[in-house]
């Protein structure tokens, strides 16, 4: 924001400036849109008479004394008398500039929380400054800033991008809807919430059921809707390569062969779906070898990525076993391998030979050239950043004619994403779900168990290593430090080893280098090793079909979402499973309330969707949308969980307006999403 004219030097910016950057406010509109995160009313003066312990309140008085006391601690003490009663203001910290304010005789303004002391009334440091001037007209706003952002710049800075901001109204006439009550302008609404006159309901603002909300959240959804409109038409105007099917490729039958081979056959439910989310344990996989078999039969190259090494190269694995056959030639791609291996598996890659590219996110490195993509497949999709998902469709190729073409895109999921969500964040995709098992599995028994019961569950792993049965015990996850997962990882290991001679108990953790991991995992998944004791590193994607129970510690720490997605490494084969849930009350005697009814809910259902809906109500939509690396703009005055009339209402005006009202349409996204429009056409 800072302009500079010819010939000057461009003006150094300030920690504030700098700090404003930060918080990303950097256009008027984006200024205008901060909004506060509370609000103090200073448009009145209370007399001390008046008020009661607890309250915030802002008094005109006059410093009868003041003193600097010597005790345990240096403090200033000022005693004020507003001429109905007398309060003592207390600092610990204080400068000369505060006694110099605070002097006998100076009439002042104060504002703090008063508290009924031992000796009388008291603040403990207010806010203070000279009595006089006018009353504010307007409540105060208080806005979310960070350390080196002082209030009052915040302030200032705000109102200056929304007296600036062009606000004109991008609602098409009529588009307001009835049942939303008095239609207010953007500016209205905008102005209203930076300074709420002091009459009104504080209670509808916090709430956000006030008129000037919701327009807010009727603007912040249109812009959504429309910016996803945009990107699906850009991308139907994209071409990518046909993949005609069946003999007239140049490799036919693929998919015949392929499905002869197969042990089992594919479920009604795989048979349907080409795109798709499917729940844990559903049978993705071959869904997706099923779709790059259909490209590889016309021609093309397939690309695979998935977001562990572990996840990687089980895939690779299981392709290799399905596509050798077949006579096709699949590359492996890793930041681990060594640089022999790597630039074979380039040269194969660039050259066409490797029909099918499974890797981790090596896959979209710079140095990767494809001679002909043409379906880019990414496994467990929350998993991976916008910017990912967008380096791989970059991946262009051309076609015979030299036309550059963009790859297919089949995402995959076993994090289901809630109905609302999809036609919010997905509005552009086409869904599709695995909605059935493979048969012959049997519901998994899901246990909530105190951490004191310990001792039974580990003779539970006993009984079941003794049958020939494999087991999971997955570690607490404490997000700050994984030094303590570590920790704890570790002595539970030695723990089991010692409670079950003469089986094998091994370990797994982010931490250890990847050619030990791939050992470990290679022996469980061989089943030599009859325990794995892991950190979250085995979270998605992994199956060894043989593992009967897994053992979840601390399960109260664990999302909703992510303990489904931990219990579906279970019940993958035909033998009974269980998942035993363990959870500590720490100090206290019982879990919290709310921790309880999470868990109770992991035990009573095991369909992920219902666990995604709960999860969305108990955490909202970042998780679901890997929004934390993605910086892709999440809805911030909506809230898809209440405000499903306003999403609905902004899908079926957002064609119209793209239609009718182009101009308006492109004005509303560009003010809304600015430069961040790209993210979402990933
Ligand atoms: P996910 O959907 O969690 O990725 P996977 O693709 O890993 O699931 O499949 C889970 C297990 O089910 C695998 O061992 C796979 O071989 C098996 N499987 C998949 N489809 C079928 C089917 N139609 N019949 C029997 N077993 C199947
Ligand atoms: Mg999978």
């Amino acid at each position: 924001m800072t302009t500079v004219s010819a010939g000057q030097a461009p003006k150094t910016t300030s920690p504030a400036q700098k700090a404003l950057q930060k918080l990303g406010l950097a256009r008027d509109m984006d200024l205008a849109l901060h909004l506060p995160l509370r609000y103090e009313d200073e448009t009145r003066i209370t007399r001390l008479a008046d008020v009661h312990d607890g309250q915030l309140v802002q008094i005109e008085a006059r410093v009868v004394r003041s003193e600097v006391t010597l005790g345990p601690r240096r403090q200033l003490k000022v005693q004020v008398d507003d001429g109905s009663d007398r309060c003592l203001l207390r600092f610990l910290n204080f400068y000369p500039s505060h006694q110099k304010t605070l002097t006998e005789g100076a009439m002042v303004r104060v504002r703090g929380e008063i508290r009924g002391g031992f000796l009388g009334r008291e603040m403990v440091h207010p806010s203070f400054k000279i009595a006089g001037g006018a009353l504010p007209q307007a409540l105060t706003p208080v806005y979310p800033t960070v350390a080196q952002l002082p209030q009052a710049y915040l302030r200032k800075a705000v109102m200056g991008g929304l007296g600036r901001a062009d606000l004109f109204e991008t609602l098409p006439p009529g588009a307001w809807p009835r049942w939303a009550g008095p239609l207010w302008t953007l500016r209205q609404a905008l102005e209203f919430l930076h300074q709420p006159s002091p009459d009104v309901s504080l209670a509808a603002i916090e709430d956000r059921s006030h008129p000037a909300w919701q327009r807010l959240k009727a603007e912040e959804l249109l812009a959504q809707q429309l910016s996803q409109l945009e990107a699906r038409h850009a991308r139907d105007a994209m071409r990518s390569p046909v993949l005609r099917s069946g003999q007239s490729g140049p490799q036919p039958a693929l998919r015949k062969r392929f499905l002869q081979a197969l042990p089992f056959e594919l479920t009604r439910a795989q048979q349907r779906v080409e795109a798709l989310q499917g729940d844990v344990g559903s049978g993705k996989t071959v869904v997706a070898a099923l779709a790059a078999l259909r490209c590889i039969e016309a021609g093309w190259q397939c690309a695979l990525m998935a977001p562990t090494e572990i996840l990687a190269e089980q895939h690779f694995r299981k392709l290799v076993g399905w596509l050798e056959p077949l006579g096709l030639q699949t590359a492996w791609l890793t930041g681990s391998q060594k640089a022999a291996e790597r630039r074979a598996s380039l040269a194969a890659i660039a050259a066409g030979q490797a029909a099918l590219v499974v890797g981790t996110h090596a896959v979209i490195e710079d140095t990767v050239q494809f001679k002909q993509l043409a379906l880019a497949i990414i496994d467990e999709q929350h998993r991976f950043g916008v910017a990912q998902r967008l380096a791989l469709r970059g991946k262009m190729s051309c076609d015979r004619q030299g036309r550059t073409l963009e790859p297919h895109l089949l995402m995959m999921s076993a994090t289901p994403i809630p109905r609302t969500l999809a036609m919010s964040y997905y509005a552009d995709l086409d869904v599709s779900t695995i909605d059935e098992l493979p048969p012959g599995r049997s519901p998994i028994v899901t246990k909530v168990v105190n951490q004191a019961r310990r001792d039974e569950i580990v003779a539970r792993i006993g009984e079941q290593v003794a049958s020939g049965r494999q087991v999971y015990w997955v570690c607490p996850l404490i997000e700050e430090s994984e030094a303590i997962d570590l920790r704890n990882a570790t002595e539970t290991h030695a723990e089991l080893m010692a409670a079950l001679p003469g089986h094998t108990v091994g370990l797994l953790h982010s931490r250890m280098p990847t050619a030990e991991k791939k050992t470990v995992m290679a022996a469980f998944a061989g089943g030599q090793m009859a325990v794995l004791v892991s950190t979250t590193v085995i979270e998605v994607g992994v199956d060894v079909p043989n593992a009967s129970l897994m053992v979840i510690e601390h399960a109260e720490r664990f999302g909703l979402s992510q303990l489904h997605q931990l219990r579906g490494r279970v019940g993958r084969g035909a033998a009974a499973s269980a998942c035993v849930l363990m959870y500590s009350t720490g100090d206290g005697p019982r879990l919290g309330e709310t921790a309880r009814a999470r868990l109770q809910a992991m035990a009573q259902t095991q369909d992920g969707f219902e666990i995604a809906r709960r999860d969305l109500e108990i955490r909202g939509p970042g998780e679901f949308l890997g929004a934390r690396q993605s910086g892709a703009p999440l809805l911030r005055f909506a809230d898809l969980a209440t405000d499903g009339q306003w999403l609905d209402w902004a899908r079926e005006l957002a064609p119209i307006m793209r239609d009718q009202h182009p101009q308006l349409a492109r004005g509303h996204v560009q003010r809304w999403l600015g430069g961040k429009s790209e993210f979402v056409k990933a």
